[in-house]
């Protein structure tokens, strides 16, 4: 996480607290960048959306990706 939660709540605004223990997996995701981010940042953990179990990393915590789709506007924004 390179964000403190101070910045966070800039960001992405609501209450990105309560998605902290949620992780999505990379086959609930289209986007091919995504699906690459998925990829660097996945640990060991159950898909929220599809249930998705697996001892290999298949997931990545849903505030991480939301932070990845941020900075992606951002950047085409600019
Ligand atoms: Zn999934």
């Amino acid at each position: 996480m390179d964000y403190s939660w101070k910045e966070i709540h800039e960001r992405l605004g609501g209450n990105p607290e309560s998605h902290k223990d949620e992780y999505v997996c990379i086959d609930c995701v289209e986007d091919d960048g995504l699906r690459g981010f998925i990829e660097r940042e996945a640990c060991v953990a159950p898909c929220m959306f599809c249930d998705a179990e697996s001892p290999n990393l298949i997931a990545a915590s849903l505030i991480e990706v939301l932070l990845y789709i941020n900075e992606c506007l951002g950047v085409i924004s600019q």
